[in-house]
């Protein structure tokens, strides 16, 4: 367990297409954080080499589901051991995680209590628009539409109790993140300065 006056982790959570991604990398860019998103952490973990894991994560992601908790919060523990051990950063931007409320109290219970959730709040039907962008280019197994339903209804299902869970504790800061990029980032940008700079 990381001691939180040490290890700062701020939650970046949104529906899929909301701009996680996007705005975890502009935060590196101004901030120093290390940016670990939890489905990017699946993903590599299904391509490696000798993964256990790999086709159970593969099937998880496809029909837009959860992959059991453990998977996750194992990657994501050894990602940070990593990053504080080796790079000497333990400023997290944790992207995509907790999706699910098992995950949320696993992880500040025995991971790290986490600072806070920023939300990034997006209507569906400008989520889905930015998704049939993404898939162009993106070559994931799920920016296809059949997936894409799937995930919104896993999110508003499973992922917003998290949500409602943080705003309870007090603990969550929601931006409307239906602007341009930029315009967001000047948001996002501000709250994150004044938490933690
Ligand atoms: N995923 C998961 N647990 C997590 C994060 C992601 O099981 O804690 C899986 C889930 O199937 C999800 C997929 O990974 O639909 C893609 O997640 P990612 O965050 O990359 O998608 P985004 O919401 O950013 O489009
Ligand atoms: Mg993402």
């Amino acid at each position: 367990m990381f001691n939180d006056k040490e290890v700062t982790v701020i939650f970046v959570l949104g529906g899929p297409g909301a701009g996680k991604g996007t705005q975890c990398e502009k935060l590196v860019a101004d901030f120093n954080f290390c940016h670990l998103s939890a489905g990017d952490l699946l993903r590599a973990e299904q391509q490696r080499e000798g993964s256990k894991e790999g086709e159970l994560i593969r099937n998880y992601i496809k029909e837009g589901k959860i992959v059991p908790s453990y998977v996750t919060l194992k990657l994501l523990e050894n990602a940070m051991n990593e990053s504080i051990n080796v790079n000497k950063n333990s400023r997290f931007l944790i992207d995509g995680f907790p999706r699910q409320m098992d995950q949320a109290e696993a992880f500040d219970a025995q991971v790290c209590n986490s600072k806070f959730a920023l939300f990034l709040d997006c209507p569906e039907k400008t989520m889905e628009d930015r998704l049939a962008i993404r898939s162009k280019t993106s070559g994931r197994e799920d920016d296809n539409i059949e997936s894409i339903r799937k995930r919104f209804k896993t999110f508003i299902q499973t992922s917003m109790p998290v949500i409602e869970y943080y705003k309870s504790l007090g603990k969550c800061i929601q931006v409307d993140c239906t602007p341009a990029i930029d315009e967001v980032y000047q948001t996002i940008k501000a709250i994150v300065h004044e938490k933690i700079v």
